[in-house]
């Protein structure tokens, strides 16, 4: 492993020092080979016994230079002023064959100074779950931190009940919230704000150093970059389900994958976390969350922007109320994508705000919704799919139906290309909550790996019908339908 660390340059300050601890016996579960290969490492290795001492937390790779980084963040609202890598450490850096740099985490590690009364371990249940959500939101296009290997720690943990432990390595272009931010600026620490913000622009905005006033520069490309991100996370109905600010990466990619959650039904108001009692985080307040975390950002970068309290101020706020703005841009590109619109015209928001208040008054599939129209859409019905075997729009949809031909008359596409493209857009296999659940007992309770291999490799390609995998499609019986997907992380 071929090691490039840079946030060790930063003061002692940013992070502790320290190994994960050693767990009793590291078995391999699953080495994500495709990334492995990216990162330069030899996949073969990794999985050798070498390889699985490394994943488990046991043996320090040369070059590495292992910490925990501190961070503080709103949870539910509520200001923690000191959080931090808990169960998780920082191995170091590598340069991917994309030239971007990228951090290597160890999740499940052991406890570290940041770990309050956690046990700084990772329960093997929900280090499946995050290996198969975010590598589904990988082949989904969308920014994620992503799964490099996971094991089995051969040691218990304990949540509402025993389960055997393990460690996931993550990778991410970095690990720098929202919350690592706050963390200085509640401390009125402006050297270290502008040190972490000068590390940041240089990994992830380098543009941004060339601009008149590089750290509104910044503030203004990651209020853009999150509004992408959150519409990328409507458009497949995806809920993240803790969007706290130390759960918003500066690199714009999603992260935390502890109560997240894929709807089935269409359901604006859906949460999935108990935890959750309020649904701050449901469906339809993401927007507004990201908007809100985003200004904790901007008021933490307030001493950068400008000697003058006022004018920084005056530069946060115009930065901020730009959000809305884009996060509509982007969903209702998105939107006309998914149905197969490549122009623009006035009513097409409306077309799409009468789809959606169908979906949720029939409570239609909200995948299954949009992949269905992708096959009314093509000339022939039937061509590439047939997700009509699985579902039918209800009745009640014909006069919208209605509608959306005709728009689509006015289109210059053809009606096979639009197909083509309305079904590389609209995903059939997703993570769906029935299937990660049934993935999970059988690891957790029979030992059986089998079911979480088959769903990592059937979400790799979320767009290709393969008519023996269509149970994978299909939405879950009323007895498979999973109302929790947070018990203890
Ligand atoms: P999360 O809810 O996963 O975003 O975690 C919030 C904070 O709690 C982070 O600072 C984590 O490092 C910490 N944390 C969560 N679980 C544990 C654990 N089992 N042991 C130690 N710290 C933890
Ligand atoms: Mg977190």
């Amino acid at each position: 492993m071929l090691f490039d660390n840079s946030y060790t340059q930063l003061p002692q300050r940013f992070y502790t020092r320290l190994r994960p601890s050693p767990v009793s016996a590291p078995g391999l579960i699953r080495v994500n080979r495709e990334l492995a290969r990216h990162l330069g490492i030899d996949p073969e290795w990794l999985e050798s016994s070498e390889g699985v001492e490394v994943i488990a937390g046991n043996r320090i790779p040369e070059g590495a230079d292992p910490i925990a980084t501190v961070y503080a963040g709103y949870q539910f609202g509520g200001w923690v002023p000191q959080l931090g890598d808990g169960r998780a450490i920082l191995l170091g850096e590598m340069i991917g064959s994309d030239g971007l740099r990228y951090d290597i985490q160890l999740k499940g590690s052991g406890r570290t100074p940041y770990s309050r009364n956690g046990d700084g371990r990772a329960p093997l249940g929900p280090v499946l779950r995050e290996y198969m959500v975010s590598e589904a939101m990988a082949a989904l296009d969308i920014p994620s931190s992503r799964a490099l290997a996971a094991v089995t720690s051969g040691e218990s943990v304990l949540r509402e009940e025993v389960q055997p432990g393990g460690v996931l390595v993550r990778v991410a272009q970095s690990h720098i919230r929202i919350g690592t931010f706050q963390f200085f600026a509640a401390r009125q620490d402006v050297d270290a704000l502008r040190l972490l913000a000068d590390h940041v622009i240089q990994r992830h905005y380098p543009d941004s150093s060339q601009a008149d006033n590089p750290y509104l520069t910044l503030l203004q490309q990651v209020i853009a970059r999150q509004a992408q991100l959150i519409a990328s996370w409507q458009l497949v109905g995806f809920i993240h389900g803790v969007m706290n600010t130390d759960n918003m990466l500066l690199s714009g990619e999603t992260i935390d994958y502890g109560p997240c959650a894929f709807m089935d039904a269409f359901e604006p108001a859906a949460v999935f976390s108990y935890i959750d009692r309020n649904g701050r985080y449901a469906y339809q307040n993401q927007p507004a969350i990201a908007h809100w975390n985003l200004a904790g950002l901007a008021e933490a970068l307030l001493p950068l922007l400008s000697g003058d309290h006022s004018s920084a101020v005056a530069l946060a706020q115009e930065s901020i109320d730009a959000f809305p703005e884009l996060f509509e841009q982007a969903y209702l590109l998105g939107m006309r994508r998914k149905l197969g619109i490549s122009s623009c015209a006035p009513a097409d928001a409306t077309l799409i705000q009468e789809l959606l208040s169908l979906m949720a008054q029939e409570a239609t599939d909200f995948t299954l919704t949009f992949r269905r129209l992708a096959e009314l859409a093509g000339g022939k019905e039937e061509v590439k799919s047939n997700v009509s075997e699985l579902f039918q729009l209800p009745a009640s949809f014909d006069p919208w139906l209605k509608r959306w031909y005709q728009r689509l008359a006015e289109e210059p596409q053809d009606s096979e290309q639009r197909q083509a493209e309305m079904l590389a857009s609209n995903p059939l296999f997703i993570p769906r909550n029935h299937l990660v659940e049934e993935a999970i007992a059988a690891a957790v309770s029979q030992q059986n790996f089998g079911p979480f291999h088959t769903l990592v490799e059937v979400l790799a390609d979320p767009y290709t019908y393969r008519p023996r995998l269509k149970h994978f499609a299909a939405p879950p019986r009323p007895d498979q339908r999973v109302r929790f997907t947070f018990c203890g992380t």
